[in-house]
């Protein structure tokens, strides 16, 4: 893969956003009234109100903003969370990214990549437990070519075991030129993400000081490569810690605006993670803008009111008080039952922790996630059918097509939810399930949509598997 920038212009105009952050700041609080009814409204918004929304400082006002991210949430999206588990492949890494517990000068990491044979048993393993949707991790390394991360997909896809299967795949690698990304997409992966670490471009410069990932630009465009080979489903992200994270946010604002006026269509997901301890990696100790639970909270809110179609990720690394909380501000999917060391899944042995990328702040099982969410009235959700039926963009349709959620979100989060508890839950779980799934379906309103996912539980009950609408 040549690293070509020829012709790559930067779509993050660093003096502005810094310009506009000073700017917009202290706003009245009836203009983050009004910001925040735009976005209640389903508009995005421009970089104007979310500088506005970042400069808010008075506690009332920050209050107002986590408010209007929860009513959007409730309002649109209602009570599903989606949940998924990371599988590491292989942590080679011919980049320096300083963050990060792979990178190739890190001595203590232990170097570890899946044999076909190991990604049959991680694969058997999380099905064992109950997942559906696996994000694939990857180092980048010239062993990890297209063609590697295609056949392992694959390899994910054909494995079947016991109860089930897994029935959609993301992946979490380098960014491909866009013959690499037409061949990844060939084995039908669903999102492709790419998180651009930090927008600020000279601090991207400090902290990859040498590999292909040392290209800010090459890493910008890569996901406008992956819509060129054709792959639209697709997640940013910025890692918070690196630089300001109003700066971050503004970024991940100006990527869905360029994605959205050059391909017509925006990222799929959004994902916000903090730098997490890595082991031999002091830096990740004590990042230089680490964020704080409360800016952290607040970031979450401002980000769903800015981009109030775009789904939202939360991923483990963060501690079950502050995921607890932050689910309520617009949070979409969470991965649980996650290891981060490559093979852990099926053997974890005393040097995991050595094969790890960093260390997880929420380490419960699957099921122990599951039935937390469902006591506190979460349904979590396993559904792959939009993806499956061909219904791409599908979080875009969830907030724009009137009754959409009503139709097929919540339908299929209670038909995929049912098969858990009935193929692999414990028993606390089975009987908190099955009283919210009652209780969700005595509440779906229009009679007919009711009896069919009544009639659909039943056969559930009796045996059969895979149903969706
Ligand atoms: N190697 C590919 C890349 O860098 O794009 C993909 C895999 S990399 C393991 C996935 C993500 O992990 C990175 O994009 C980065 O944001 C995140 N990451 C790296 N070090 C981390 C740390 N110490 N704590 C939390 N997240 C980290
Ligand atoms: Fe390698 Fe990705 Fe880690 Fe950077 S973040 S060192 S590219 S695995």
């Amino acid at each position: 893969m040549k690293i070509d920038t020829q012709g790559v212009k930067s779509f993050i105009p660093t003096q502005k956003i810094n310009e506009l952050i000073a700017s917009e700041s202290h706003a009245s609080e009836s203009r983050i009234r009004e910001i925040i009814a735009k976005s209640l409204d389903k508009n995005r918004l421009n970089p104007e109100e979310t500088a506005a929304l970042l400069s808010v400082t008075d506690p009332e006002l920050k209050h107002l903003i986590q408010e209007g991210a929860k009513e959007l949430k409730e309002r649109i999206y209602g009570n599903r969370i989606v949940l998924f588990a990371p599988l590491y492949v292989g942590n080679e890494c011919i980049n320096d990214c300083v963050y990060c517990g792979f990178r190739i000068s890190n001595k203590e990491c232990q170097r570890a990549t899946l044999t076909h044979q190991q990604l049959i048993d991680e694969t058997k393993s999380l099905v064992e437990t109950g997942h559906k949707r696996l994000i694939m991790v990857y180092g980048e390394h010239p062993m990890y070519s297209p063609e590697f991360i295609a056949e392992t997909v694959q390899t994910v896809y054909d494995t079947k075991y016991k109860k089930g299967e897994i029935r959609r795949v993301n992946i979490n690698a380098a960014p491909l030129d866009i013959e690499g990304f037409r061949t990844v997409k060939s084995v039908g992966i669903g999102t492709y993400q790419i998180f651009q670490e930090t927008y600020h471009e000279e601090t991207y410069g400090k902290l990859h000081p040498s590999g292909p990932k040392s290209s800010y630009l090459w890493r910008l465009d890569g996901l406008d490569r992956a819509m060129q080979a054709g792959i639209d489903d697709l997640g940013i992200g910025a890692l918070m810690g690196l630089y300001d994270w109003k700066f971050e946010v503004m970024g991940l604002l100006y990527h869905t605006i360029h994605l959205e006026d050059r391909f017509g269509v925006g990222p799929h997901t959004i994902s916000f993670p903090r730098i997490e301890p890595a082991i031999g990696t002091d830096f990740a100790l004590h990042p230089p803008y680490q964020v704080s639970d409360e800016d952290f909270k607040l970031l979450v809110a401002i980000l769903r009111l800015s981009v109030p179609y775009t789904g939202m990720i939360l991923t483990a690394r963060e501690p079950i008080a502050i995921r607890n909380e932050v689910l309520q501000y617009g949070v979409s999917q969470i991965d649980a039952g996650s290891s981060i060391g490559v093979g852990d899944y099926s053997a974890k042995d005393d040097e995991s922790r050595r094969k790890s990328q960093f260390v997880l702040g929420d380490t419960r099982s699957l099921d122990d996630v599951i039935y937390e969410l469902a006591q506190s009235g979460h349904i979590p959700s396993f559904c792959t059918s939009c993806y499956r039926a061909g219904r791409t963009g599908e979080h875009f349709m969830e907030f724009a097509v009137p009754g959409f959620v009503k139709r097929f979100c919540t339908p299929n989060a209670l038909l995929t939810f049912g098969e858990y508890l009935y193929d692999f839950s414990s028993q606390r779980t089975l009987d908190a399930g099955l009283k919210l799934i009652d209780k969700e379906l005595a509440a779906i309103e229009d009679p007919v949509m009711q009896n069919a996912v009544k009639e659909k539980l039943e056969e559930l009950k009796a045996g059969k598997r895979d149903m969706y609408f």
